[in-house]
């Protein structure tokens, strides 16, 4: 089968966000005169749980202590709303840029007319900031569905926000291949019926990755290790085509 559309997740994936979130996570607690700081293993914990307003909330319930009012509804809209901001501003001066191989990726592909997809948890306006920031102005126009973030009930590992890629795509999950960095992402892709091609990041290092196409620390691995790969869209075909003649 014919792979005809690459679905990529963002954070962690096409880059290393994760840093850039949690910073602007902290910078909004801050700015609200909150206590509070998410380090490194507190986050990397936190990050069992998709959507940044999710994790907030998570966080806040389990905190169990009263020095805010943590019944207030919109203390997670306000601080998630200004946790967005600040992200964006950290973007915008360049902090965060694609994961090598991924340029070259979006430019063979839209070259040799394979369609281009992303499917995250994340929101619309973080998605933009960074397509911006890393190619350019046009950026957001290289994928031609951008599902993002509330437009659908349940989050990953939910299968949600593929099938919703597949249906504005209008293409059957085996033409497909999903690119994700985590377990969770590696589960709606897989409960959506789409092959994935896992790409290690530096959260998702040690998460269970059983049921993937392929896993690899960097994409342009691909490229040393699949014959005659000369491009790594080559070797995304490939591994495509065996992942789906495997899967019966
Ligand atoms: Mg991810």
């Amino acid at each position: 089968m014919e792979l005809e559309a690459i679905i990529c997740d963002v954070d962690g994936t096409l880059a290393e966000t994760e840093e850039s979130h949690r910073a602007a996570f902290n910078q909004a607690f801050r700015d609200a005169g909150l206590p509070w700081h998410w380090d490194k293993s507190l986050y990397g914990e936190l990050l069992k749980v998709t959507g940044g307003k999710e994790r907030l909330r998570h966080f806040i319930g389990s905190l169990g202590i009263k020095t805010v009012n943590t019944a207030d509804p919109s203390l997670v809209a306000s601080l998630h709303e200004r946790k967005t901001a600040c992200y964006g501003e950290l973007v915008s001066r360049g902090a965060v840029s694609l994961r090598s191989g991924f340029e070259t990726l979006i430019r063979q592909a839209r070259s040799e007319g394979v369609r281009l997809a992303i499917a995250t948890t994340t929101g619309l306006a973080n998605v933009q900031a960074l397509l911006r920031s890393a190619l350019g102005t046009e950026g957001c126009s290289c994928f031609e569905v951008i599902a993002a973030g509330d437009t659908v009930a349940h989050k990953k590992p939910a299968p949600d926000i593929y099938l919703r890629t597949l249906a504005q795509l209008r293409l059957a999950p085996r033409s497909c291949l999903a690119v994700e960095d985590s377990h969770n992402g590696l589960r709606a892709a897989r409960a959506a019926g789409i092959a994935t091609l896992i790409v290690r990041s530096t959260y998702s290092r040690f998460d269970d990755f059983a049921g993937a196409a392929r896993v690899v620390d960097e994409l342009d691995e691909l490229c040393a290790a699949e014959p005659p790969g000369p491009s790594i869209l080559d070797a995304l075909r490939l591994l495509h085509q065996r992942a789906t003649r495997e899967s019966g």
